[in-house]
């Protein structure tokens, strides 16, 4: 998180003279500005069709916000003078962080750093501290490329959202979603993309409580192609044969169980179908992890 004071500039002018502010804001590099159109401030009366103006506002560190004030004076406020622009500050709280991670930070971080950020995430969101992201500058920043830390393999499930869970913003990390969270020739494809090709340093396979497709497997549910993808959960129900329970799927703890054992089995079947993989994280070049996800209270039990 970015401790410098940050200043927010607004800008407003007629719409004509946007692209030279839009220039000038390159030059000086204040990255991730909004443009938004407002009435003209001194012409209330008028109709507002012809009084629109645009302010067009960025948040930068109080040294260039100087500099982009002087320069708007200068450079434009010299030409027209109907342009007006003013800094107010940001108080640290309100900072919205716009960094996205590097190939520098990616090449620096180790697989065990990487766990522990994703650790760290999860601790930020249970406690509802979560990062406060500038999602448009984050966008244009990862355009022209990406180093995401990690790739997850999570459940289709609409209460399992990856990234927030981890506390982790655009560009941080790869994100495999099949109900069931199961292991197939195309998952596998796209994390040796993510490891192998994009640098990711940890593959995580997380499971969850509650999970529908667990207990459709336990069920053995047939519907369409809903009963393919439930046949590669099936290993899972197997490995759950000595559980010392009741074995139904209207019992949590069972389901908790076959859940678990459905992450060993992707975490196992990754190091075994995957030579690539399983040779990087042999070399200590990824880690390969995996870890229940409880819907109740947001909390991650990692699996050995
Ligand atoms: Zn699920």
């Amino acid at each position: 998180m970015n401790t410098t004071p940050m200043k927010r500039v607004s800008i407003i002018c007629d719409p004509a003279v946007e692209e030279h502010v839009d220039a000038l804001l390159e030059e000086i590099g204040a990255e991730g500005h909004m443009t938004v159109p407002v009435r003209g401030i001194d012409s209330h009366d008028a109709d507002p069709a012809d009084t629109v103006k645009v302010q067009i506002e960025v948040t930068l560190d109080a040294a260039r916000a100087e500099i982009l004030l002087q320069r708007i004076q200068s450079d434009l406020i010299a030409a027209e003078p109907s342009i007006a622009a003013y800094a107010s500050d940001i108080p640290e709280e309100d900072v919205a962080d716009g960094h996205v991670t590097t190939a520098e930070e990616q090449a620096r971080l180790t697989p065990d750093e990487v766990l522990q950020h994703f650790k760290d995430g999860n601790r930020r969101f249970r406690s509802g501290q979560v990062t406060r992201r500038n999602h448009p500058e984050q966008v244009r920043k990862s355009a022209v490329g990406q180093y995401p830390k990690a790739v997850v393999l999570s459940c289709l499930d609409s209460r399992v959202p990856v990234e927030d869970v981890f506390d982790q913003g655009i560009g941080d990390v790869f994100v495999a979603r099949v109900a069931g969270n199961l292991v197939n020739e195309d998952i596998l494809g796209s994390m040796e993309f993510a490891c192998k090709v994009a640098g990711a340093k940890m593959i995580l396979v997380m499971g969850h409580q509650h999970c529908g497709a667990i207990k459709g497997a336990i069920d053995d549910v047939r519907l369409g192609n809903l009963t393919t993808l439930l046949a590669k959960i099936k290993p899972a129900v197997a490995l759950s044969n000595n559980f010392p329970g009741e074995q139904v799927s209207s019992n949590p703890l069972y389901m908790r169980h076959v859940a678990r054992n459905n992450v060993r089995h992707a975490v196992s079947q990754i190091r075994t179908l995957s030579p690539i993989l399983k040779e990087m994280e042999d070399k200590k070049e990824i880690k390969i992890v995996g870890a229940f996800y409880r819907l109740t209270d947001g909390t991650l039990e990692f699996i050995e």
